[in-house]
This record gives C-alpha cells, structure tokens and sequence, in this order.
C-alpha cells in the first residue's frame, strides 16, 4: 500500500491518534475487568478507568460526572434522547422541534416518533446554514417537548447558534438537546452557558475509537428523566444497559482530551490549510462556498462546482485524495444531500459537491497537491462536458 490516497475526510471519520491507541491498551488484556463487578480487584481497576473518563468527559463539557451516559456512538445517543424524552414526556406534549440539516440519526428518529403519533417542525435553515432564531421562536407550541439542534453539521461545519437556542428554550421549559458529534474536542461547549439539557458525543470524530459515545443528561435545573431505549442490567443508572466497554470509554476520553488541550492552535492550523485549499480552489469560475464562511468548523470546507458531474470529480480524485460528496453515511444513495438543498441549491448543484475534511495529520504539503489535483480534474471534466 505504497500509494494510498491523501485522507482529506475527516468529518466521516479520524484516524485513532497513537496517544490514544497507547492509553486503551492496558484496558484489553491485563486491566480488563468488568466495571460493575464489585467484589474484586479486576473490577474496581475497571471501574476507577471509567470513572476518571467521566470525569475528564464531564469536565470537557462543564457537566458532572453523573450526567455522563456512555452509549455506542452519537446515533444511539441521539435515539436515547430523543426517543427517550418522547416516551417519558408524551403525557406532557407530542411536539418537537429539529432541523431540515440535522443528521439522519436525528431525523428518523423524529420520523419513526412522527409514525407514533407525535408531530415534528423540520426547521428550514439560511442559505449560510444557521437556523433563523424568530422562525424558531415561531415553531414554539404549548404541546412543545423538545428540541433538538445540532452544534456543529457534519457536511458544511457550520455552528448553530446553541446559547441563544438555549435561552429561548429554557424560557419555555422545553428541553434542548443538541447532537454534538462533530464539535467535542474542537470547538468550546458548555452545557451551562449554553443552557443545554441533552448532548450527543462521540469518539470516532475526534480521534477517538469507533464504537463509543456518550449523552449528557442533565441532572438538575430541571432534571431530565429519560425512558431507557435498552432494558437489561441497569447499568449508566437504568438509562444504558450492558457491560461497559473500557478500553473504547479510556480511549474517547483521551480523545477528548488531546482535543481540548490543543483546541485553539490546532484550530488555527487547520483554518489556514482550509484556506489555502479554498484560495486555490476558488480561482476557477463557478466554485461555491456551501455553508457560512467563518461560523463553522475548523478544517471543514464544502463546496459545489458549476459544469461538473459530482460522481466524475470524485471519481478523478479517487487516486489523490480520499474526500466525500455529502454525507458519508447516505454516499450509498443516490438523492442529493439533504443539507445542500436545504440550502436552496439545485438539484445538480447538490449533486456537484464535496467535501474535504482537513484533519490533524494533514500537511500544507498535501493540501497543494490536492488542489493541483482537483483543478486538473475540474478543468479537464469542463472541457469533456464542452465538447460533447
Ligand atoms: C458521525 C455523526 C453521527 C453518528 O455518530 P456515530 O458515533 O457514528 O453513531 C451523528 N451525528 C453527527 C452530526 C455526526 O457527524
């Protein structure tokens, strides 16, 4: 595998940082207790591993340590707070309130709650990508449970506005969660300052290992009660059930870590490799800019390209650099993104889109290679599609 492509996809996935790989370890074979035995040595030594990752988790976003439920990812995540504020709440109101650019694993599950009777506001969103606050304040109802917003989109980075939807929220004394998959370990959150009550993590996005996740559940001002979408052994106090998995939980909090501390620089760093990228990109006519251009994550950049075939680009990428077109997980099928044409793009600008995900081991260096790269691409299909 001399020549693989320049992984430029970082919002699908990251590579496990080796500092993390190295603090999992010892959890496989010699610490490998189960965390809730409580009558041995090998249990407790389980136990105090996760029990500082809560810490360190809990911290990272200035919860407690109590409110931290470890799931397997942000989709279960998201399914436990959504689904489980519905079926504890009903009694109270069948509304909520997402948005049009939300993650799949935030719209089907309001889907599937849609099919049970419940109804839901998909919000529309600027052509930027932020929600508009007054058609928020708008979408309000008395019968309002929820709403659910995510902090930073997985496609065009952008941050929605999550203190000021915090405040209209708890206003109301409607609950806020808010998918934070993307931004854990790279950009600040608060769940106090933003006054959220429910936030999704995941490991995987931020250099952490797969299969690994966490809810925040508020505790206190208010409480959130949560109906468990898996029953079984009671562990994560009845909200989570199944033996916890150590080395994955040691893993994302040493993530998480490594992420916050080199949050600012790494940031900067990666913001001037976007532009470099887009700096070249942008001097070809018919390039847009999906998403707001300062307001959004660091090393994310998505654009459209006017003339081209979406499917082609890619396709004469594939042997430079590994990069998406839209979502990775709807890359399968073939509708355009949901999240660009909630933008108000055509249908063919939608098509025409990709994203590059700069991440923490990517170089200046492989940035100008893939722009020559991508130019030459564009270029080249331009003249095909004249021709013809
Ligand atoms: C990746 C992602 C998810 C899914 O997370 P998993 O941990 O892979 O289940 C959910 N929401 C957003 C915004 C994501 O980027």
């Amino acid at each position: 595998m001399a020549h693989r492509p320049i992984y430029l996809d970082c919002f699908a996935t990251t590579p496990v940082d080796p500092q993390v790989l190295e603090a999992m370890l010892p959890y496989f074979t010699e610490h490998f207790g189960n965390s809730a035995s409580i009558t041995h040595q090998y249990g407790w030594e389980a136990e105090a591993a996760v029990a500082r990752s809560r810490e360190i988790l809990a911290a990272a976003i200035n919860a407690a340590p109590e409110e931290i439920v470890f799931t397997s990812g942000a989709t279960e995540a998201n399914n436990l707070a959504i689904k489980g504020v519905a079926e504890a709440y009903f009694s109270k109101g069948q509304h909520i309130i997402t948005v049009q650019t939300e993650h799949n694993a935030v719209l089907d599950p309001c889907q599937y709650l849609e099919s049970l009777g419940f109804e839901v506001t998909y919000l529309p969103v600027q052509p930027d990508g932020l929600i508009d606050l007054d058609s928020l304040e708008k979408a309000f109802r008395p019968e309002t449970i929820l709403v659910s917003v995510m902090a930073a989109n997985n496609e065009i980075g952008v941050l929605q506005p999550l203190a000021e939807i915090g405040r209209r929220c708890r206003d109301r004394a409607v609950f806020f969660h808010s998918d934070a998959a993307q931004a854990i370990g790279k950009v600040p959150l608060d769940v106090q300052a933003m006054q959220i009550d429910l936030m999704s993590l995941t490991a995987h996005k931020v250099y952490g290992p797969k299969g690994i996740g966490a809810l925040y559940v508020r505790r206190r001002h208010p409480r959130v009660q949560l109906a468990p979408q898996l029953h079984g052994g009671g562990h994560e106090r009845g909200m989570r059930s199944g033996t916890l998995y150590p080395p994955q939980i040691v893993g994302f909090a040493k993530a998480v870590a490594l992420g916050i501390a080199d949050m600012e620089s790494e940031g900067n760093r990666l913001n001037q490799l976007r532009e470099r990228l887009w700096r070249q990109l942008s001097q070809l006519p018919g390039m847009h800019l999906n998403g707001h251009p300062t307001q959004r994550l660091p090393g994310n950049l998505n654009i459209s390209v006017e003339g081209v075939e979406g499917q082609a680009l890619l396709l004469g990428l594939r042997p430079v650099a590994a990069v998406s077109s839209g979502a990775a997980c709807s890359s399968t099928k073939t509708a355009p993104s949901h999240v660009l044409m909630a933008l108000g793009h055509s249908a063919a600008l939608a098509y025409a889109s990709l994203r590059f995900g700069i991440g923490r081991f990517n170089t200046a260096d492989e940035i100008d290679r893939v722009a020559e790269c991508a130019i030459a691409a564009i270029q080249s299909l331009r003249q095909a599609s004249m021709a013809n």
